[in-house]
């Protein structure tokens, strides 16, 4: 007997989650002193002040346990979307959400899911994990969302549809209107999962988040974080908004404290600081535009995103770009985990670090990797 032998045969194959790379490593291997990471869509203008203070106050209460389900969050969460409380769950990042998603609706080697491909990984490793088959139709042309196909791809046995709206990493979305006449044209069992990570960045976000809407959809999730927007993503907060039976059986399974104590003070204080948030979005709405049109004018192909962040195919080996990049330290997020080795995505920065991409960018494509 091999020791491995005990792991269960569908997780043998499993290879860990591909993040972005850090930072210290990038300075570390080619000795810089300043590295810029736009690889993981977090918040070019760090996390708010307000939050900041509120994590020095709460660190005295670290001894303590949060209150499990967490209800002054689910509370704020729920006044400031519209929707009722007894629908939200708060999570270990919206990752936890969809673990527990697919452990909750799914039956091990009879159900299915369906999602785009290529998709969110974490889709993917879940469902394999709890021994789920994940059935993926194509993305369109331009990687627009066939939605047609994400319902013809569904039987009496799907538990969950996924759909990044926007999705990552092409940046496409489609107004709420088409989530909520896919959602309406799903078997009955099925349960639409939207995954709104990147919703607050769409213009206008009010005509692609399905939030305002969820009201007239039983058999819809809606998935958000506070790791992009919010600037929150290593104290990993996400929630669900979901129908309440759903909510109900949710708390019941998922750990008491996975949400723990700063990350719920953090987020409701997050939630109140309006002008970070507004300074942030002004930040990205600026940056994107300026990415585009300069990656535009050094002959990328530039994808339209709705997202912070942007897919382009470089007029070069995308691999010998990406690595010519991380010598001049910056680090971008290459797409072969995803299945498009000649793409890469860049997360739009502050105006400094866009300005220090579009020049090493420039130099690459002008002398050579
Ligand atoms: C970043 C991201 C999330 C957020 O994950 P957290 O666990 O909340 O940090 C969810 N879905 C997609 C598609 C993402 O890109």
């Amino acid at each position: 007997m091999q020791p491995t032998d005990r792991i269960r045969e569908d997780v043998r194959g499993f290879t860990p989650y591909a993040p972005g790379l850090s930072m210290e490593e990038i300075k570390e291997r080619y000795g810089l002193s300043r590295v810029v990471k736009l690889a993981s869509n977090e918040n070019p203008l760090g996390a708010s002040p307000l939050v900041k203070r509120v994590l020095g106050r709460k660190a005295d209460m670290v001894f303590r346990y949060p209150r499990a389900g967490n209800p002054a969050l689910t509370a704020a969460l729920a006044a400031f979307h519209g929707v009722p409380q007894a629908c939200v769950v708060a999570g270990n990042g919206s990752d936890e959400v969809i673990d527990l998603l697919v452990r909750l609706t799914c039956r091990p080697g009879r159900d299915n899911v369906v999602a785009f491909s290529p998709c969110f990984s974490i889709y993917v490793q879940q469902t394999k994990l709890c021994g789920v088959t994940l059935r993926q139709p194509s993305l369109g042309p331009d990687f627009a969302f066939d939605l047609p196909a994400l319902a013809g791809a569904c039987d009496d046995d799907t538990a969950l549809v996924f759909l990044t709206n926007p999705d990552n990493p092409s940046g496409y979305a489609v107004p709420a209107e088409a989530v909520v006449a896919l959602a309406r044209s799903l078997p009955p069992r099925a349960l639409l999962v939207v995954d709104e990570a990147y919703a607050d960045f769409a213009e206008p976000a009010a005509e692609y988040s399905m939030l305002a809407r969820f009201g007239e959809c039983d058999n819809v999730v809606v998935l958000r974080t506070f790791s992009k927007l919010y600037g929150l993503a290593g104290l990993r907060l996400g929630f669900g908004v979901m129908p309440e039976w759903l909510a109900d059986y949710m708390l019941r399974v998922r750990l008491p404290f996975s949400v723990n104590l700063l990350a719920e003070a953090a987020g409701l204080a997050a939630l109140e600081d309006t002008a970070f948030v507004a300074a942030s979005l002004e930040t990205v709405h600026r940056g994107r535009a300026r990415l585009a049109e300069g990656l535009a004018g050094l002959g990328c192909r530039v994808f339209p995103s709705q997202a912070n962040f942007l897919m382009f195919e470089p007029p070069l080996a995308a691999a010998a770009l990406f690595e010519a990049l991380l010598r001049r330290g910056l680090i971008v997020r290459g797409l072969k985990s995803y299945g498009l080795p000649g793409m890469l995505r860049v997360s739009i920065g502050n105006d400094e670090e866009n300005d220090l991409f579009l020049a090493a960018m420039k130099d690459i494509c002008d002398h050579g990797v």
